[in-house]
């Protein structure tokens, strides 16, 4: 018997291709012929070395990024480079811009004040509850990067083009929508993701950084804390989440090798967005919480006519199979993830259910 799978619209930690689940199980208890698991080997091994070079190599290659970039895979999540990108760019006298897009963005520039670092917050979104990503921005022109916030997994909205800042250099957290689109990678001098959204388990950041960045770090930093420490040493200066790397250097072979790369991934969001859009769009009982332009492909956030009707809606989806459809505690309402593991399969069952719950609760 097939074990029970359900569709998973969970934000993080999110799905995972079926198939990389399965290639995991398989060669769980001997790895390519060592007798032992990937969790019981050597960082220091050949099996290892393998799986942490092809997981950069396969980064690179649906990037296309130029030999100036560094693919590494750090601890700490996320929130932790909240704190290193200042710390490593910010040396006195230096200042960044920040655009405040979400919850996200809001803790990326506490952070960097909590450093007592020089920051400008360019513009923000806050004045409407975080709905829309703010145009017509004025960057500050001597600022050393501009950190914006790609996708905001909370608040449901994500950067349909990314800003042109001239000649200085864009930071982006992509946490919850990286590998979901093909940009172009070299206006970017640093780009991070937590894997939990859409390329891996928990335990793992990816950073990618452009060697010009690099010259700024200072050597009084804390070892740990220094990109260069792990650009040097390949992300094993100490032991590294060896299968949190493992798992998403899986997910990436599928990127590459069945869905067919990021325009055919691209291509496969935007219909699983268009439906689910499609929906609210037609609909008086569902309300979507973002401006139509400033929508996420990744996730979906609406509302119903009222909470007591948002939990029975939780409820019900749950008890036909759907999961993770709750909004963030923070924000209430309800929140469809729609990462690249995905399918379109489950969109489709997921709309079909909310026009029978509109059907009978309208
Ligand atoms: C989830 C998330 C984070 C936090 O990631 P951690 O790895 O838990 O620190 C940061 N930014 C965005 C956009 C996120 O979606």
């Amino acid at each position: 018997m097939s074990p029970k799978r359900i569709y998973n619209f969970n934000a993080g930690p999110a799905a995972l291709p079926l198939s990389v689940l399965e290639e995991i199980q398989k060669e769980f208890l001997d790895f390519k012929g060592s007798g032992m698991s990937i969790t019981e080997i050597s960082h220091r091994s050949k099996w290892f070395d393998e799986v942490i070079n092809e997981a950069v190599a396969r980064t690179k290659r649906l990037f296309k990024l130029d030999d100036r970039y560094s693919v590494l895979f750090l601890q700490g999540g996320a929130s932790m480079q909240f704190a290193m990108i200042p710390m490593n760019f910010l040396a006195e006298g230096r200042t960044a811009d920040y655009v405040n897009t979400g919850t996200w963005s809001t803790k990326a520039i506490k952070e960097a004040k909590i450093l007592g670092k020089k920051i400008t917050v360019v513009a923000s979104s806050e004045d409407r509850n975080f709905a829309y990503i703010p145009k017509n921005i004025n960057y500050t022109a001597e600022a050393t990067y501009v950190h914006i916030t790609s996708n905001n997994t909370i608040k449901g909205t994500q950067w349909a083009q990314f800003p042109d800042t001239g000649n200085v250099p864009l930071i982006a957290d992509m946490s919850s929508d990286i590998f979901s689109r093909p940009f172009d990678a070299s206006r970017f001098g640093l780009i991070y993701a937590g894997a939990q959204k859409n390329m891996g388990p928990a335990g793992v950041c990816m950073v990618i950084i452009r060697d010009d960045l690099l010259k700024m770090v200072p050597d009084t930093l804390p070892t740990m804390l220094r990109y260069t420490t792990h650009t040097e040493k390949n992300s094993m200066f100490n032991t590294p989440p060896c299968f949190s790397i493992y798992t998403a250097q899986l997910v990436l072979k599928w990127l590459e090798e069945t869905v067919g790369g990021l325009d055919k991934m691209a291509q496969i969001n935007q219909q699983k967005a268009d439906l689910i859009y499609g929906l609210l769009d037609s609909s008086t009982f569902y309300n979507g919480t973002a401006d139509v332009d400033s929508r996420s492909r990744m996730n979906v956030t609406f509302r119903l006519p009222s909470e007591d009707l948002e939990k029975k809606f939780v409820a019900e989806a749950a008890s036909n199979d759907m999961g993770g459809l709750k909004g963030h505690r923070s924000v209430g309402g309800c929140r469809a993830s729609i990462y690249n593991a995905t399918s379109l399969e489950a969109v489709a069952a997921l709309v079909a259910f909310m026009k029978t719950f509109e059907r009978n609760n309208a």
